[in-house]
């Protein structure tokens, strides 16, 4: 099935130079399957309008296209339509929660809210294998509120570190924010495990469900987070859309933190009221294409299978890390038993900007740098990496074009003979 899917992805028959395109950036953002690129022209073409508000046929088509796309990703996640709040991507929905427990600990949002109010007393535990998107919102609620910001440690195999987790997850614990898979390591965590201990503190958990929602099957219900976040334009949806999903209680006495049209119940030149979620957190215009098309890219991976895309990339990524333990002077950053199809590593004797750009040159495309999250790289003695991710429409073809190339990088920087 897997090498059949491939052609329902038109990017992947570009040409890098004289090479075929092997894209290895998924971690980054996914290529999109022509059915959902024909979703998003149609909408423009067929059912362009004002989502909510309109008495006219547009309107009503344009309404149950992006409610529609609701009842998609809670099919995806689970929970109810409801439970999910449109975004632009994932960052602004994690920035929406900090934000927001950052209103309520300065007395907004009534009663209702207090139950999030942080204090001097308090403490925020987030990894330290946390893309930017997790980690400076709640550096900067700590700032705001007082409270601690702590964090879990990472292993050298790229695991957290869980020895000292009831120390650091304790009775001061309000919130504890953790990925759920490292963009990074590839590193699947114990979620099980550390929203028990969250439980027993009685803090708040907060899943960064990125790098999983696209690769594997999840469940915010089963996992029994408080709220989670990802964006639609790295699970084969467009770019500019992400989602909040929240447990209903909650949601709804969160303090927005964007206020305007479309969230309000009632407005006095003095006061306003605010709607439940979703329509809470989702004030302003929509992006209303987007909610259609990345409701065909959920049917999509759906049809493909999540559990069977988790094992596909599980053998990509062997084929990428025995490859790799045959090439001379390479350090794969982190080891971790249960995984994506995510690897980084370090070259020895080689910048990561130079091996990403000797890649490109072969069509293979990867990403170089610290991918937002240089406390991690930090930790293995690093300041960039080069990182190969894979997706559904990645083969074991992608994979070998990539490793003869990184085979080659080395001697091609006349740095072979020193670390071999
Ligand atoms: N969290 C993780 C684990 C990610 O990999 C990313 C994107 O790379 C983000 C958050 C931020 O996603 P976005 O830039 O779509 O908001």
């Amino acid at each position: 099935m897997f090498s059949r899917l491939r052609g329902d992805f038109p990017i992947l028959d570009a040409r890098i130079g004289k090479s075929p395109l092997s894209y290895l950036d998924s971690g980054a953002t996914s290529q999109k399957p022509q059915c959902v690129i024909d979703t998003f022209v149609e909408y423009y073409q067929q059912r362009n309008s004002a989502v909510h508000r309109g008495a006219h046929s547009l309107a009503v088509e344009a309404t149950d296209a992006f409610e529609n796309g609701r009842i998609a990703v809670a099919g995806l996640v689970g929970g109810d339509a409801e439970q999910v709040c449109w975004t632009k991507n994932a960052t602004e929905a994690l920035n929406i929660v900090a934000l927001g427990i950052d209103r309520a600990s300065h007395g907004f949002g009534g009663e209702a809210a207090e139950r999030f109010a942080l204090s001097p007393a308090d403490s925020i535990v987030i990894t330290e294998m946390e893309h930017h998107a997790n980690l400076v919102p709640w550096q900067q609620l700590a700032a705001s509120t007082g409270a601690q910001l702590r964090w879990l440690p990472v292993t050298d195999a790229g695991e957290l570190d869980l020895s000292r987790l009831t120390d650091i997850v304790d009775e001061t614990t309000k919130v504890l924010a953790f990925t759920h898979v490292s963009n990074v390591l590839g590193t699947v965590n114990p979620v099980q495990r550390l929203v028990a201990r969250a439980r027993e503190v009685g803090a708040y958990v907060v899943l960064d469900a990125c790098q999983s929602v696209p690769h594997m099957p999840v469940d915010f219900t089963d996992l029994d987070v408080d709220f989670a976040a990802f964006s639609a334009h790295k699970a084969l949806g467009p770019t500019g859309l992400g989602v909040l999903w929240g447990r209903p209680g909650l949601l709804d006495a969160l303090p927005p933190v964007l206020t305007g049209g479309s969230m309000i119940t009632s407005v006095s030149m003095e006061e306003s009221g605010f709607m439940p979620a979703p329509q809470r957190f989702e004030a302003g215009t929509q992006p209303v294409a987007e909610v259609a098309a990345f409701a065909t890219a959920v049917g999509y991976l759906a049809e493909v299978g999540l559990e069977e895309i988790f094992d596909h990339e599980r053998q990509l990524a062997r084929i990428l890390l025995d490859g790799i333990a045959e090439i001379p002077g390479i350090r794969v950053l982190g080891d971790a038993e249960t995984r994506i199809g995510t690897v980084a590593f370090d070259v020895d004797g080689v910048h990561a900007h130079d091996v990403g750009q000797y890649l490109d040159s072969q069509g293979v495309a990867v990403r170089v740098g610290h991918h937002c999250a240089q406390p991690l790289h930090r930790r293995f003695g690093v300041t960039a990496s080069t990182r190969a991710s894979t997706y559904l429409y990645n083969n074991a073809e992608d994979c070998r074009r990539f490793l003869s190339a990184l085979a080659e990088v080395r001697p091609f920087f006349g740095v072979a003979a020193e670390g071999a």
